[in-house]
């Protein structure tokens, strides 16, 4: 028996406000809101009209008055239980037991497009209520994560993104200035004549250069939200798969429902090369340029309503609005085919005149994508007005043997320096050759699936080592070596001398 009773008072210092269940307006549109059991929350408008409507089928006996402070008219014409009648000068709590046996005891069964919700099927449906953060009057701007004067400067960005991203230098200095012109722009708010332009960007490159890993990267150390999607996902509204909207509501999510940290966040969208226009097709296009279409109002800033706490819109979630005029843009893609548009290009522009050039010149060149220009882009399928919202364009280089090395190795988190550490937790040593270690890379470079193809390599080969020397406590340390990997011999083991020392130093070490 569901039991009313106010909202809890001492609830003012939560920052996030609740949220009508049936019309989903928060607290601060509609008024005080009635709790309910199971944490349902319903405003005084939609507790009339579920009322209304039981009136108006004859449950009669119900005077609601008193959840309408303006004192209108309220829906109890035919009394048929006068003893029951709720008075208005009755306190909003003092709904009686009998009024809500009343209403779950009503034959909806004769009841013709009945439209209220039976509060004892919601019971249990609500997994916690889906709050948004308080948001404060319309007017007041919202406050930026970086102040003018903090926010960090190109170099600064680079130089952080250095311990983690190895190689792509050109990148991480474009993605460096954008940011940063970005969260100037957002700090400042500049509206008067010289408006500053939003620093979308388009990033070009091949599988597992670092494009995601660049993004993510960048997030973490600016500690602004991120939200990461696929745009092969992505449909025209009303089409099977996500809404474009989606993404704006990953990231509201990602901001833990904080609509002004969400509104300064990063969205990526990888893959979107994949919503490239179809060529010769004479259906319609719902999952390319339709998509194309329905971003643009993304990239250049609107107003969108979204879902809380969920990725679809639908009758049971609540929504609220997100202004994407300062979330910054990124999207990412292979871009396949478009190595053979700009060769085509070049090898068109460079065979006219004097200075005509052999045709295969650019045959053999790897980072031609460098090349590349915004009409390549238009060719390879983007319409142009979706390029004009991303001004800024770069390319990734393709992982040459010697970076993949480095990467095998130097960040941060680098992928050796993850099972040494495993490994010296049993206090043993882990080395590898530099002829291994360009064994993997050279494995890798064959797989093309660039810096992704690392992991799977070392895992399989260290599974064995991971399983074994755990074994034998006197192991002090391994060597993997290029003939292990070609599967030409062991790796080479060596026993600690003096086991003790050896482990109260490796602690000590592992310690600091
Ligand atoms: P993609 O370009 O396909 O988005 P990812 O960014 O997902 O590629 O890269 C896959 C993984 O490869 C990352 O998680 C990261 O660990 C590693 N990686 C790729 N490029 C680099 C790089 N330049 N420096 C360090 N690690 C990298």
């Amino acid at each position: 028996m569901a039991e009313f009773e106010e909202k809890d008072k001492n609830n003012t210092e939560d920052e996030y406000e609740e949220v009508c269940y049936i019309c989903h307006r928060p607290e601060s549109v509609t008024g005080k809101l009635i709790k309910i059991p199971n944490n349902i929350y319903i405003c005084s408008d939609c507790m009339q009209k579920t009322f209304d409507s039981m009136g108006g089928f004859g449950l009669g006996g119900l005077d609601m008055s008193f959840m309408n402070p303006t004192g209108s008219e309220t829906i109890d014409q035919d009394k048929k239980n006068p003893d029951e009648v709720v008075t208005s000068d009755d306190e909003p709590d003092d709904i009686s037991h009998d009024d809500m046996h009343n209403l779950n005891n009503v034959d909806f069964g004769r009841m013709p497009n009945i439209s209220m919700i039976n509060l004892s099927d919601l019971m249990g449906l609500t997994q916690g209520p889906q709050k948004v953060k308080k948001r404060k009057s319309k007017d007041e701007p919202i406050k930026p994560i970086f102040d003018v004067n903090n926010i960090p400067h190109p170099h600064e960005i680079k130089a952080k993104l250095d311990d983690y991203v190895v190689g792509q230098d050109y990148a991480k200095k474009v993605m460096s200035v954008a940011v940063y012109n970005h969260y100037k722009r957002v700090a400042t708010n500049t509206m008067d004549e010289i408006e500053i332009e939003k620093s979308n960007m388009l990033m070009i490159g091949p599988t597992g250069s670092g494009k995601t890993y660049l993004v993510r990267t960048l997030a973490k150390l600016l500690d602004v939200p991120l939200a990461i999607t696929d745009a092969t996902s992505l449909t025209e509204a009303g089409y099977i798969g996500d809404d474009i909207e989606s993404v704006v509501s990953k990231l509201l999510a990602a901001a833990d429902n904080d609509v002004d940290r969400a509104e300064q966040g990063i969205i990526f969208i990888d893959e979107i090369d994949k919503i490239a226009k179809k060529k010769n097709t004479n259906q319609r296009d719902v999952s390319g340029e339709s998509v194309q279409q329905g971003m643009l109002k993304l990239l250049e800033g609107a107003e969108i309503e979204v879902p809380v706490g969920a990725s679809s819109k639908n009758a049971m979630v609540p929504m609220t609005t997100i202004n994407t005029k300062n979330i910054l843009f990124i999207c990412g893609g292979a871009f396949p085919d478009l190595e053979n548009i700009i060769k085509e290009r070049l090898n068109k522009e460079s065979s006219m005149g004097f200075v005509a050039t052999l045709k295969d010149k650019y045959d053999n060149d790897e980072n031609i994508l460098s090349n590349v220009t915004a009409e390549d882009i238009k060719n390879f399928g983007m319409i142009p007005e979706f390029i004009g919202r991303l001004p800024i364009v770069f390319t990734l280089k393709a992982l040459d043997e010697d970076m993949l090395v480095r990467i095998l190795k130097e960040p941060k988190n680098a992928i050796l320096k993850q099972y040494q550490k495993l490994l010296a937790l049993d206090e043993v040593d882990l080395e590898f050759t530099d002829g291994a270690l360009h064994e993997i890379a050279k494995e890798a470079r064959e797989k093309e699936l660039g810096a992704r193809a690392l992991r799977a390599i070392i895992e399989k080969f260290m599974l064995d080592i991971m399983y074994e020397i755990p074994k034998d406590d006197e192991i002090g340390k391994v060597t993997i070596t290029e003939d292990y990997l070609l599967k030409k011999g062991g790796p080479v083991i060596e026993m600690r001398t003096d086991s003790r020392p050896l482990i109260v130093e490796k602690r000590q070490a592992t310690q600091n």
